[in-house]
């Protein structure tokens, strides 16, 4: 079964390999920035809390993503695999997130064993992109948080929330490190190259 959390800076290309990685092993590719930008578009309750924090490159609530996310996950579609884009993207998400996995239909007396059971069933891909590429990849994509202001604090807002995950997954020998800086046909094959040997 495929579960992948796809991590790495903005502008690393998760959107565009998430999407392929899903479509070949056909399971749904959850993008929360994707889900949040629907929102937004449609001016749900959600979508109207979320966009001060879009617009400024700042990350939204942890609440209101991990609600999010749980949702998405208990679909149908979500029952066989999933590739999550973007999430977690802090340490407290991640925590949440195992714990939200392992409160469905486990063992109660083993939450170690179990904790650590939900930890092998997905891998972490880590996309890794010098900085000065992401800021010209970004650049070049025109998306509304996509201005060099914008662009400058979610650089930075990754660094000191998202990044350490890296540690965080590596500690749970969850991590898998791709080198992003490539066109995409090679970073889609050394993924699944990787994703062959993980499953
Ligand atoms: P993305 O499309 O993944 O770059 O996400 C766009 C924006 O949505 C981010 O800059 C955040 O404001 C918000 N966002 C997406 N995913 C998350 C998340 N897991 N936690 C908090 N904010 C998020």
């Amino acid at each position: 079964m495929v579960k992948l959390v796809f991590l790495g800076p903005p502008g690393a290309g998760k959107g565009t390999q998430a999407q392929i990685i899903a479509e070949s092993y056909q399971v749904p590719h959850i993008s929360t920035g994707d889900i949040l930008r629907t929102n937004v578009a449609e001016k749900s309750p959600l979508g109207i809390q979320a966009k001060e924090y879009m617009d400024q490159g700042d990350l939204v609530p942890d609440e209101l993503i991990l609600d999010m996310v749980q949702k998405r996950l208990e679909n149908p579609d979500a029952q066989n695999g999933w590739i999550l884009d973007g999430f977690p993207r802090t340490v407290t998400q991640a925590e949440e997130f195992v714990k939200k996995l392992l409160s469905t239909g486990t063992n109660e007396n083993d939450t170690e064993g179990e904790e650590a059971k939900i930890s092998n069933s997905f891998n972490v891909i880590n996309l890794q992109v010098p900085d000065d590429i992401l800021v010209a990849r970004l650049l070049s994509r025109g998306r509304q948080d996509d201005n060099e202001e914008t662009i400058k604090n979610r650089l930075q807002v990754y660094y000191q929330q998202t990044q350490p995950l890296i540690e965080f997954y590596q500690g749970r020998q969850q991590l898998i490190s791709i080198d992003g800086n490539h066109s995409v046909d090679v970073v889609t094959n050394s993924l699944k190259q990787a994703v062959e040997k993980s499953i």
